[in-house]
């Protein structure tokens, strides 16, 4: 459940849902969703021309009491900030390797500050920049939907020998409903290894909320059937499944995707291969499965940067992931010769994630600083301690 503690508190004439538009402009609130929650406070002008020297001399003010989390999406004005980089579950374990820091600003988006909180002590405070900054893919699978699909598993003789599966960039409500179920959460590093572990434990798998994580695993990794995936749609009656096609499946895909990595497309590949010849595509599996099976290497933001690390000079490479990352290691490399595209021609950032850009992050260092504990980030104790299950039973993966 989701709590913020400089929110007002919720009565059930709050809990509605916020009209889109409102919440891509960052107002207005939608407790039930990772996404808006308006940001208070007065944020400087982003044309300020000392804001560089702001978050510098608000940072070094609040010395080791502070602790920066950059994700590898962010931009590069917020990123310089970072005393650490990596994606989610990294520097979520990150911040609980800093007990001795006051306040984790987590520079990413709200299920990854959720996850810190649980993985950090209870003093510490885990912070937002921007609380609208949201997943839209976390957003596709709330904790009512989910209890609701568990209903009709179990009506349809399927929730026995179901394990859910749970991707990383959930909320905690759904990592707990994880947790309580016996299931794992899993990174796009470790998803083979959660599937084969969860197929151990049980006949078929749920797999929150990413359907294209959990189906590329699946087919790519296990070699499985497409035949053996289904897909259940929240959004109709059952899941739009009969009960005999939830009972023989093997993967039981949430209708969820990355807004971001969903954007490439078999033709984006055609056309980089065409444009560039000689080029090595490499993507994310959060990307449909055409474009992966489609693609030369696949992998994790982690696997990705360690591709191109590795990669010889005079290499060239068309990369499907967010825009910030390619764009950075595109100049970090363009040193060593080796030339790197992004993978599609329109522009893919991810626009929650850069909801947090350099006035948020002053505006959250100066008032941690002057002594306001701004945008905390606190997942209640109960959904806390399921969740957390949920997560260690990924570290003890085999
Ligand atoms: S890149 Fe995709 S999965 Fe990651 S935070 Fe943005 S919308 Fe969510």
């Amino acid at each position: 459940m989701r709590d913020v503690t400089t929110a007002q508190p919720l009565t059930e004439l709050d809990v509605q849902p916020t009209p889109l538009a409102l919440l891509l402009l960052g107002r207005d609130a939608d407790p039930r969703s990772e996404r808006g929650v308006e940001c208070p406070g007065d944020l400087p002008a982003p044309s300020d021309p000392d804001l560089v020297a702001r978050a510098r001399a608000a940072k070094e003010r609040l010395g080791d009491r502070v602790f920066v989390l950059g994700h590898h999406y962010q931009r590069d004005e917020v990123i310089q900030f970072a005393d650490v980089t990596g994606d989610s579950f990294k520097l979520a374990r990150d911040a609980a390797d800093r007990p001795d820091a006051e306040y984790i600003v987590f520079c990413g988006v709200h299920f990854m500050a959720e996850s810190a909180d649980i993985l950090t002590s209870r003093s510490q405070q885990v912070i937002l920049p921007d609380l609208a900054a949201g997943c839209s893919m976390a957003d596709m699978a709330t904790a009512e939907q989910v209890a609701e699909c568990w209903d009709v598993l179990t009506e349809a003789g399927a929730a026995e020998g179901t394990v859910p599966v749970s991707y990383m960039n959930s909320s905690a409500d759904i990592k707990a409903f994880t947790g309580r179920h016996g299931g794992t959460i899993c990174t796009s590093s470790n998803a083979e290894r959660a599937l084969n572990w969860a197929f151990g434990q049980g006949e078929r798998v749920l797999f929150l909320p990413d359907q294209h994580l959990g189906r590329n695993t699946a087919v790519r990794d296990l070699g499985l059937s497409l035949d053996d995936c289904v897909v259940y749609d929240p959004h109709k009656p059952d899941g739009g499944l009969t009960a005999e096609q939830l009972r023989d499946a093997k993967m039981i895909l949430w209708r969820g995707h990355c807004s971001v990595h969903g954007r490439f497309t078999l033709e984006s590949v055609r056309e980089v291969r065409e444009r560039i010849p000689g080029v090595n595509v490499l993507v994310h599996p959060e990307c449909r499965h055409e474009v992966v099976s489609a693609a030369d290497q696949v992998g994790s933001t982690e696997y990705i940067i360690k591709a191109l690390e590795a990669a010889p000079a005079g290499s060239k490479w068309a990369v499907g992931t967010e825009l910030n990352l390619v764009r950075r290691l595109a100049n970090r490399f363009a040193a060593e010769g080796k030339e790197i595209v992004f993978l599609d021609r329109t522009v893919c950032f991810c626009s929650t994630m850069n909801r947090i850009d350099l006035p948020h992050l002053v505006w959250t260092l100066e008032s941690l600083a002057d002594g306001n504990e701004v945008n905390r980030i606190r997942v209640d104790d109960e959904t806390a301690r399921y969740a957390q299950a949920a997560l260690q039973q990924m570290l003890a993966l085999p």
